[in-house]
């Protein structure tokens, strides 16, 4: 099939490279002229694991191009699919639909032929009624239907949940569409589950999803802080609940807070659609004030291991906001690195992946280091906010070495506390006294 995708970021650009890689002819369209002049030059514009091999082999082939025009993307397409930002809005924290209705109006002169326009951004509920109303406006002989199509994906695994979704949801108000997009998916047919259901419903899933798990993760940290308070160990106590299967073992892991682009955003977006709607979301409000405070206390759990050190010097492992991938954007490490800041400290941080990205946000504010052992360099603790495997293989006689006060605060529980203890570490993680 013919696939236009608008919007080459962490969603668009791997679901460009999976499709092609099913056989589909793809061209991505981005308005950033630099993003796509370094895509065309077969270079990539993030990190997911996986993706650059697939990436060079659909574009040597022919069947993966990046376009800055939104014609040729979308000309000849038999789906397009939008997967533009959806970013809060600065002060209602609800959606920011700006993205979205710029797309669906550029678009939309240039359909041919019967199109499905499939939204792949998480869109609040009724989005695809205001999609279809602006492509009508603009072209009202245009031949197409505006579908829902929630993306589910992790960054860091965006490759491999490309390829092993748990499910597939198909929003459409009618059988022509779904079918449509049913044989865009045809070669998970009998794998995955596909969920055919109404729009309104398909847009409803994707929030309700991710407010689920952002509850989950915030309800192990509420854990994980009572544990600390009574002995018992959240390990021990995650691994007792995840086994009964009606909770299940997933986002059990206690740590800074949740962040990324999805989980601070959506919940937000949701429960201001519940205002809207006039409904309770006290949960999801909740979980969202919860999440903010988590963040400011684990940056005060660092500062008080060096409150009573002149001039400290705080070494920090880890900016993303998780393992995987470069993405800083409303990562728990920046807002605890600001913290940090804030204390006075002096912070020297390295990240694997993240250092350019990390680097936009908190610039001069900080220094960065080549490795990990030179970020932990006269440093008075090391502070651990992002769980790259790099760091559980430490050499932690090395790291004492090069630190000033061996002490560690480990917010992702890397490290075994018997190892950093009996290396000379005084070594705090998260859920255990
Ligand atoms: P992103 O910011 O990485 O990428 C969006 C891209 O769209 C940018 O490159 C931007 O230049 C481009 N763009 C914006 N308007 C455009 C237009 N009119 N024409 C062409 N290009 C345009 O965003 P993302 O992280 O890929 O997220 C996209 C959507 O997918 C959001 O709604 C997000 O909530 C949702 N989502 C994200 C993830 C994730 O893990 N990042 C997972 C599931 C769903």
């Amino acid at each position: 099939m013919k696939i236009g995708i608008i919007g080459t970021g962490y969603v668009g650009l791997p679901t460009g490279v999976g499709l092609a890689e099913l056989g589909n002819d793809v061209v991505c369209i981005d308005r950033e002229h630099s993003k796509i002049d370094r895509l065309k030059a077969g270079q990539l514009t993030l990190f997911e694991e996986g993706l650059a091999e697939l990436f060079a082999k659909n574009t040597a082939s022919g069947r993966l191009k990046f376009t800055t025009s939104m014609k040729e993307g979308v000309e000849s397409a038999d789906v397009v699919l939008i997967a533009v930002g959806t970013p809060p809005h600065p002060v209602t924290k609800e959606a920011d639909m700006k993205y979205i209705h710029a797309a669906a109006t550029e678009l939309a002169e240039y359909l041919t032929g019967y199109t499905v326009v499939a939204t792949k951004s998480t869109v609040p509920v009724g989005t695809g009624d205001d999609v279809e109303t602006l492509i009508r406006k603009k072209n009202p002989t245009a031949d197409f239907d505006v579908v829902s199509l929630p993306e589910f994906l992790r960054e860091g695994f965006a490759v491999h949940d490309f390829f092993h979704p748990d499910r597939i949801v198909i929003g459409a108000n009618n059988e022509r569409a779904c079918n449509v997009i049913k044989k865009l998916y045809q070669p998970f047919e009998g794998e995955v589950p596909i969920l055919c259901v109404n729009r309104r419903s398909s847009e409803t899933i994707k929030y309700a999803s991710n407010a689920f798990l952002a509850m989950k993760i915030h309800y192990i940290n509420e854990m994980a802080d009572f544990c600390e308070k009574t002995g018992a160990d959240i390990y021990e106590v995650a691994k007792g609940m995840g086994l009964d299967q009606r909770i299940g073992k997933a986002f059990l892991r206690p740590g800074p807070g949740f962040g990324g682009s999805c989980f601070p955003k959506d919940t937000n977006a949701m429960a201001y659609m519940g205002r809207q709607n006039g409904v309770n979301m006290s949960l999801i409000e909740a979980v969202i004030a919860g999440n903010e405070q988590r963040k400011m206390q684990m940056a005060e759990r660092i500062t008080a291991t060096v409150k009573d050190i002149p001039n400290a010097k705080i070494a920090v492992w880890g900016l993303a906001f998780k393992n995987g991938t470069d993405d800083c954007r409303e990562s728990p490490a920046i807002y605890i690195v600001n913290g940090l800041i804030d204390s006075g400290a002096a912070i020297c941080a390295y990240d694997p992946k993240a250092m350019e990205n990390a680097q936009h946000i908190l610039s001069d504010k900080i220094s960065y280091a080549p490795d990990m052992y030179k970020a932990a360099e006269g440093a008075d603790v090391l502070a651990i906010l992002t769980e790259w495997e790099d760091f559980k293989a430490a050499d932690l006689l090395r790291l004492k070495q090069v630190m000033r006060t061996p002490q560690i605060v480990d917010l992702r529980n890397m490290l075994s506390p018997e190892d950093a203890e009996s290396a000379g570490f005084a070594y705090h993680r998260i859920g255990r006294k």
